[in-house]
């Protein structure tokens, strides 16, 4: 994910300083062919570009709209998130009571038919859930888009984002599966790098010596069995490290 912070401060969402204790997470898309963040992001940073016509949300505005993040086309073309609300803010987004339980965010539609732009956004919002399930202790069950928030009877009746996904083969079943997947990764990445209490000392000693390494990802395995010739192995390597004859 590559995570960007421009807090809306000059929005009335953000003045009007309502938190929220996050039960969920509600996708967004802007309904609009203009997949650059600096539509909707603004001032310039240096990375975003020039808004010419400086629309950006990042101002009193005529109508009550303001999200928790953008995800769109920074101005070499690559994508990226934009964080424009602390998550625990009360979002103007649902239309509807997911305002009060939902962090909120919009990804920058193009026209449509690129695949290649939908699975770069789409695999941002993957990992934009991931972090912010493991914000808020939220799983995959707790995200939705607008339009399935229309049919829980929490939010306006929208089509975003079932109007666009499923011309490329995707939907939010797959974006839920896709979360899921990757919540269990980072909860085994977490299990077999964090040492328990009682061992957490010998873990750092036998780290800090060189004497286990863990595997090509450099994750340690914690709580994986021990063959007999790893064990010849770490035998060895202490062996060396403390020049034993
Ligand atoms: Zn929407």
């Amino acid at each position: 994910m590559n995570l960007h912070k421009l807090i809306f401060t000059s929005n009335a969402c953000y003045k009007a300083g309502r938190k929220i204790n996050p039960k969920g997470i509600m996708i967004h898309s802007t309904g609009a062919n203009n997949p650059w963040l600096k539509r909707y992001v603004g001032p310039d940073d240096g990375l975003l570009g020039k808004n010419q016509y400086n629309n950006y949300w990042n101002q009193p505005m005529d109508r009550d709209v303001c999200v928790h993040a953008f995800i769109g086309k920074l101005a070499d073309g690559t994508v990226a998130t934009y964080q424009t609300l602390p998550w625990d803010h009360r979002g103007w987004h649902a239309g509807g009571s997911a305002n009060d339980t939902h962090i909120s965010f919009e990804i920058c539609e193009d026209d449509l038919t690129d695949a290649d732009y939908l699975d770069k956004v789409y695999h941002e919002a993957v990992d934009l859930c991931v972090y912010l399930c493991g914000l808020y202790g939220l799983t995959e069950q707790d995200i939705i888009c607008h339009c399935e928030g229309h049919d829980l009877g929490i939010a306006s009746n929208h089509a975003d984002v079932l109007h666009w996904w499923p011309k490329h083969g995707k939907n939010m079943d797959t974006f839920r599966a896709a979360v899921k997947d990757k919540l269990r990764c980072s909860a085994e990445h977490t299990l077999d790098n964090t040492p328990s209490e009682w061992s957490e000392a010998a873990v750092e000693w036998t780290v800090k010596n060189g004497l286990m390494v863990g595997n090509d990802n450099g994750n340690l395995m914690l709580r994986s069995p021990l063959t007999r010739e790893q064990f010849c192995v770490i035998l060895e390597r202490y062996h060396n490290r403390f020049h034993l004859t």
